[in-house]
């Protein structure tokens, strides 16, 4: 199992980085959405998860998973984005857009988890 971990800040990279190691994955990192997208064009395996933060420099969260939602290599892979509440009304538009389930910092891995356990990437 294969994970993509995409926000701007290092130190939530690694929080989310080890609440999902734990479940099993395997986790590949980006800082930004055009990151991501290198990242994910030169993985050989499409993640079964992208955890992406909205707010991030270059593309953020929103573009990231409209541009992801746009290519059918993509259409298998579940989408949590990670807001802040200041994001939080965006979060219908995110959910239109594709996006499987969302989840509002601050969080703890158990609110991670049962994310994951709702799109059936975790045990419950
Ligand atoms: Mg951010």
């Amino acid at each position: 199992m294969l994970a993509l971990v995409v926000d701007d800040s290092r130190a939530m990279r690694s929080i989310v980085k080890k609440i999902v190691a734990a479940e099993g994955y395997a986790v590949l990192e980006a800082g930004d959405g055009v990151a991501a997208l290198a990242v994910l064009d030169a993985s050989a395996e499409v993640p079964s998860v992208a955890l992406l933060d909205w707010n991030m420099p270059e593309m953020n969260g929103f573009d990231l998973l409209q541009a992801v939602r746009a290519q059918p290599r993509y259409s298998a892979m579940r989408v949590v984005m990670i807001t802040t509440e200041t994001e939080l009304e965006f979060m219908g538009r995110a959910l239109e857009a594709g996006a499987d389930e969302y989840l509002m910092k601050p969080f703890d891995g158990a609110a991670l988890r049962g994310k994951l356990a709702l799109i059936g990437l975790a045990a419950a």
